[in-house]
């Protein structure tokens, strides 16, 4: 099975004062493809920061971040930002859409951006949106979709780099018990269906068995377990 993140030995401090803070104090952690690892723990315990570094927007402090192979410390901005594009999916609790674009068009501003045919790209956010259950939306713009709707165009958004690594921050903060599961149920369909490394910070342990593994954060530390219902892979 092939690892796609590897986080080795990982610190991150903030200046704290006179003193320094350890968001994250020698974190160790490696997720597959296809693997489903939910991340809990207290508020402040570091779980956003483990994304952060993760998702190669933080340089960690020390430690190796490997993705898909690449120590991203080794890489230039440039080179970063790349491989980045390239292989990290990232979901926030707040869907961050564009106002003014419908939801195929959200999909597609960034691969625009990138200068690729715009032609093949709109299949495939199409294709995407029917594997988020958006296919009838796709025209829609966000004030005219509902909170999971915002959510699944958001994790639509998040696959059109056909990443290896999928971050997901605290994706059912903002919707109700049973769009919350949904959208768990989403994102263990996304991981089966495109192989991804998937890392979800999650307060809603009831979800926890549609994972395959959890990871408990408390004072920057990271503590690793199986899910005792799942099966051990
Ligand atoms: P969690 O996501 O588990 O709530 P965070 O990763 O957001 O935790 O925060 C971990 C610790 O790092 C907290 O003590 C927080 O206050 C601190 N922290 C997070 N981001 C910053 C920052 N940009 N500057 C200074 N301290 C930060
Ligand atoms: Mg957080």
């Amino acid at each position: 099975m092939s690892t796609a993140l590897n986080l080795i030995n990982v610190s991150l401090e903030y200046p704290d004062g006179s003193s320094t803070l350890k968001a994250l104090d020698a974190v160790s952690l490696s997720v597959n493809r296809g693997e489903f690892l939910s991340l809990v723990g207290p508020s402040g315990s570091g779980k956003s920061s483990l994304l952060a570094v993760a998702a190669t927007l933080v340089k960690p402090t020390a430690g190796l971040v490997i993705i898909n192979g690449q120590d991203v410390s080794a890489l230039s901005e440039a080179e970063r930002t790349s491989l980045r594009r390239d292989n990290v999916g990232v979901i926030f609790q707040q869907p961050n859409l564009l106002p003014a674009l419908t939801a195929v068009e959200q999909l597609l501003i960034r691969e625009h951006l990138r200068g690729k045919r715009i032609r093949a790209e709109r299949e495939k956010a199409m294709e995407l949106l029917d594997v988020v259950g958006l296919s009838g939306s796709a025209h829609k713009r966000p004030h005219q979709m509902s909170g999971g709707q915002r959510q699944r165009a958001n994790i639509a958004r998040a696959l059109m780099g056909k990443p290896a690594v999928l971050l997901v921050d605290e994706p059912t903060a903002a919707l109700d018990h049973e769009r919350s599961e949904s959208i768990v149920r989403l994102l263990r369909q996304v991981t089966d269906e495109f192989h991804t490394a998937t890392v979800m910070v999650t307060h809603d342990t009831e979800f926890l068995p549609l994972t395959d593994s959890v990871a408990t954060m408390r004072d920057g530390r990271i503590s690793r377990a199986l899910v005792p219902s799942a099966q051990p892979n």
